[in-house]
């Protein structure tokens, strides 16, 4: 048998524990070939052959982005970008957008930290009303759990100084008038879900396809879509009917949409570029806005332990619901509460109905503290990790949480240590930055943008941190005799780093350039010179 694809002379780190390095590989249709030495590779040469010398340079299993919002990735790029340093370079663009835009017509921006804003406060409707009185507008936080709106949003959301927080959300109020400023959280953004238009068929497809140009530039071959709706899974599905989706994506179906509206269970579907298997609730928040669940207060607001979205008995009825249907369960649970609550209900629906291989998901698992761990190993639950989040917010997750509680932040060698399958991933368009070498280095490290170090006992080795990014995420999605390893059989999804990251000092691994991307066997990015047909 001839070889389509043969890639020589490299540091092969095939992340497959029978066999975890080699020299070269094969690649036939899209199907790897085999593994082994170059010699041995080139045996597989034929006339149509191209081979690829690597000449001293790093393969690996294309990198899994276990949790990523591909689709609002690609929306957000032609929002008002609001990671930006100051709150007045956010207005600065919105007062643009209104300038050029029909008076009454939506502005939308996401991005914003408050806690990296130089005013270090949210927006507020007086802001925005100062650039933007005549367009209803509204700026996302950053972790897409809070929303700062101008009052011609308000308005049309129906928010006023008469309206009662919702269940699972809340408005702020301004302490001596009592009016809102604008800041609403949780499920109170649902109110001005309902009422924006929805982007087009063609505007959602074009947004995937530019977030998905995005990931293949990082090295990133496939992405779990951790919460889609109807019409994402549509355009999803005609760019795979078209041929035109360029890397595989897997999704979890939301049970309530953005507007706040529950949709009946999704018909679950498995093709080789897209699949949908799960189906996604949230039960709490984040710790960076202050609305993760936990058992004890955050630090100097003793009043405030989060919100848990779901009771435990709406909980248990959904998760019974999604795991009877046959579906995996993916759930967003942060504070250790809201872990416990999420476990409860997998438990409950366990035992009701048992069924080995569930693969069912922990979204973010940030603060498993030490109680919860055994329940999780019990469980077989995957806890899906942002090594990122540690990187941009871990200075304020130890501000919000205290040292002690801080310890068991993301503690991914513990996790992996108890043997439990452990996915990587970066919440994009969560982090600036999503860079799968990022996530790595991180996960290695654990040490802040801003130099504060992260329960430095969780750092994982190098090995690890590929893992968590390739097998483990394959793990995670159900994937695995398809993905995450260099071996025979498996789909040829790999990357070409221009280094072998074993081989430099820790701190340079997320400038590693990524040199060659391939996909099902077909190379989709080469900055690579001199590969040779033939
Ligand atoms: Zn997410």
């Amino acid at each position: 048998m001839h070889a389509d694809l043969i890639f020589t002379r490299g540091i092969v780190h095939t992340l497959d524990p029978r066999r975890p390095r080699a020299e070269a590989v094969a690649v036939a249709g899209d199907r790897i070939l085999d593994t082994g030495s170059s010699t041995e590779m080139l045996a597989y040469r034929g006339p149509q052959t191209r081979v690829v010398e690597l000449g001293g340079r790093a393969l690996l299993p294309g990198f899994y982005d276990a949790h990523q919002h591909q689709l609002y990735m690609g929306l957000g790029y032609r929002q008002v970008n609001a990671r930006v340093p100051s709150i007045r370079e956010i207005l600065n663009q919105v007062r643009a957008r209104a300038e050029r835009q029909p008076p009454g017509s939506w502005i939308e921006g996401a991005g914003y930290d408050d806690n990296k804003l130089a005013e270090r406060r949210h927006l507020t409707r007086h802001d925005l009303d100062a650039v933007a009185p005549d367009h209803p507008t509204f700026i996302t936080r950053t972790c897409g759990h809070v929303m700062a709106l101008n009052s011609a949003a308000l308005a049309a959301a129906g928010i006023g100084r008469e309206t009662p927080d919702p269940p699972g959300g809340s408005i702020d109020r301004d302490l001596d008038s009592g009016e809102p400023t604008g800041v609403v959280r949780e499920s109170a953004m649902e109110w001005v879900r309902r009422v924006v238009p929805l982007p087009s068929l063609d505007q959602l497809k074009l947004a995937i396809l530019e977030a998905a140009d995005v990931n293949l530039r990082l090295g990133i071959t496939s992405v779990w879509e951790p919460s889609v709706e109807p019409d994402h899974v549509r355009a999803y599905r005609d760019l795979e009917a078209d041929g035109r989706l360029p890397l595989r994506v897997t999704m979890a179906h939301k049970k309530v949409l953005r507007s706040g509206e529950v949709v009946p269970l999704p018909q679950p579907f498995s093709g080789p570029w897209l699949k949908l298997v799960a189906v996604k609730l949230f039960q709490d928040g984040g710790i960076g806005p202050r609305t993760a669940a936990l058992t004890a207060p955050y630090e100097g607001e003793p009043d405030n332990r989060g919100l848990l979205r779901w009771s435990q008995a709406e909980l248990d009825a959904i998760v019974h619901e999604i795991h009877h249907a046959g579906l995996r369960v993916s759930i967003h649970a942060i504070g250790d509460a809201a872990i416990a609550s999420a476990l409860d209900a997998i438990e409950a629906a366990l035992a009701a109905q048992p069924r080995a291989d569930h693969r069912h998901r922990l979204e973010h698992c940030g603060l498993p503290l030490p109680a919860l761990q055994p329940r999780l190993v019990e469980l077989g639950v995957i806890p899906v990790l942002q090594p990122p989040f540690l990187y941009f917010d871990g200075g304020t997750y130890v501000r919000n949480l205290g040292a002690k509680r801080s310890r068991w932040l993301y503690p991914a060698r513990t996790l992996l240590h108890l043997g439990l399958t452990v996915a990587g991933s970066s919440d994009a368009p969560v982090v600036r930055n999503h860079s799968p070498l990022l996530g790595i280095r991180t996960a290695m490290t654990r040490v802040s943008f801003d130099g504060v170090s992260v329960a430095p006992e969780e750092r994982v080795t190098l090995d690890e941190a590929l893992q968590l990014y390739t097998r483990g995420a394959a793990v995670a999605g159900g994937e695995e005799t398809e993905k995450g390893t260099i071996t025979a059989g498996k789909l040829a999804d790999l990357v070409v780093l221009g280094a072998d990251p074993a081989a430099l000092p820790i701190e340079e691994l997320a400038d590693i350039p990524v040199e060659m991307v391939v996909v099902g066997g077909e190379i989709r990015i080469t900055e690579l010179p001199g590969s040779s047909g033939g």
